[in-house]
């Protein structure tokens, strides 16, 4: 992507969904969520209303701008720095890729707004819809995700019930694990009960393996997720550590390059392996954009991860 693009970035390589535009219609962590583990820090803005909270029509110009200019995607995703159903006419960049292109689309969403109809409807429009569960009651729910006033468990799993039973495209369900206080194989089996009961197509089991935003919390091992995800039956598949192959190189430009670390911070091995791109090159390029003041550098767990300054 050689356009410096506000509400677009990638294609992100991604194992299920190949190369992936992400579109982000939401102000830097603004969310109906605080989740322990969230990766891109601290929720500054906690909200549980729906708005234009970006012009919808200047991200449609960008999505035609890059029909125009790029056009190659295997998805175009709603995802980013916040709750993408925050935005009131989220659906319009659905209704737009399905008029324009013949990419399919995809929603990610943690799902707290679905017990909304007009949510759903909107969501519906999308190809592939991934919604959040990782907790089994009330009281997990607050300790993992300390949500916005108004959100609950109940809410939660009522909206991602409503939307599965009339949902033709492919749902699946991410459950993210974090050592110590939801890995217990009694509370999984719990967590396991209410994501059979949205009958998913697909389960993915998902631990921190990026900085996550409450430094208590810890990654459940690979081996541990394994054993968990046989609790879940056959559709479960642990997603976690995902190592990228078989991607050809991706064109490498700071912009698209700020672009994704702003969404996830990474390191540099991770990028490398997300472009293609020689681990001592893009050291270098990481290394003057941290110079240039563009990306800050810190350590978590034994590892150094690049954020973007803002
Ligand atoms: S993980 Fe997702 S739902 Fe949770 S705080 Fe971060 S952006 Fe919001």
């Amino acid at each position: 992507m050689k356009k410096n693009y506000r509400y677009l970035f990638g294609p992100v390589p991604s194992r299920r969904l190949g190369r992936s535009l992400g579109v982000d219609l939401i102000p830097f962590k603004t969310c109906t969520m605080n989740c322990t583990y969230c990766q891109l820090g601290e929720t500054t803005c906690e909200v549980n209303e729906r708005g234009d909270y970006v012009p919808m029509q200047d991200v449609l110009a960008e999505l035609d701008a890059w029909n125009k200019r790029d056009g190659q995607a295997d998805h175009i995703t709603l995802a980013g720095s916040g709750e993408p159903t925050l935005h009131r006419h989220f659906g319009d960049v659905f209704r737009w890729v399905k008029e324009n292109t013949g990419i399919p689309s995809v929603l990610l969403t943690n799902g707290t707004l679905l017990h909304s109809a007009e949510v759903r409807e909107d969501a519906a429009l999308a190809d592939k819809v991934k919604v959040t569960l990782s907790a089994w009651d009330e009281a997990s729910f607050q300790q993992i995700h300390r949500p916005a006033q108004g959100v609950t468990f109940e809410l939660l799993v009522k909206g991602e019930r409503a939307f599965r039973s009339t949902y033709l495209g492919e749902l699946s369900v991410e459950v993210f694990i974090i050592e110590g206080v939801n890995s217990q194989e009694a509370s999984v089996k719990k967590i396991a009960e209410v994501v059979r009961s949205l009958n998913p197509d697909r389960i993915d089991i998902n631990t921190a393996v990026r900085p996550p935003a409450d430094p208590s919390v810890k990654a459940a091992s690979q081996g541990h997720l394994q054993a968990l995800a046989e609790l879940f039956g056959p559709t479960a598949s642990v997603t976690a550590s995902f190592k990228k192959q078989g991607f050809e190189a991706l064109e490498i430009s700071e912009e698209a390059l700020l672009g994704l670390i702003k969404r996830h911070p990474a390191t540099c091995a991770q990028l490398a392996a997300d472009f293609n791109y020689p681990g001592d090159k893009m050291f270098k390029t990481l290394k003057a954009m941290v110079a240039a003041g563009l990306l800050r550098e810190d350590k978590s767990g034994g590892e150094t991860y690049f954020f973007h300054r803002a």
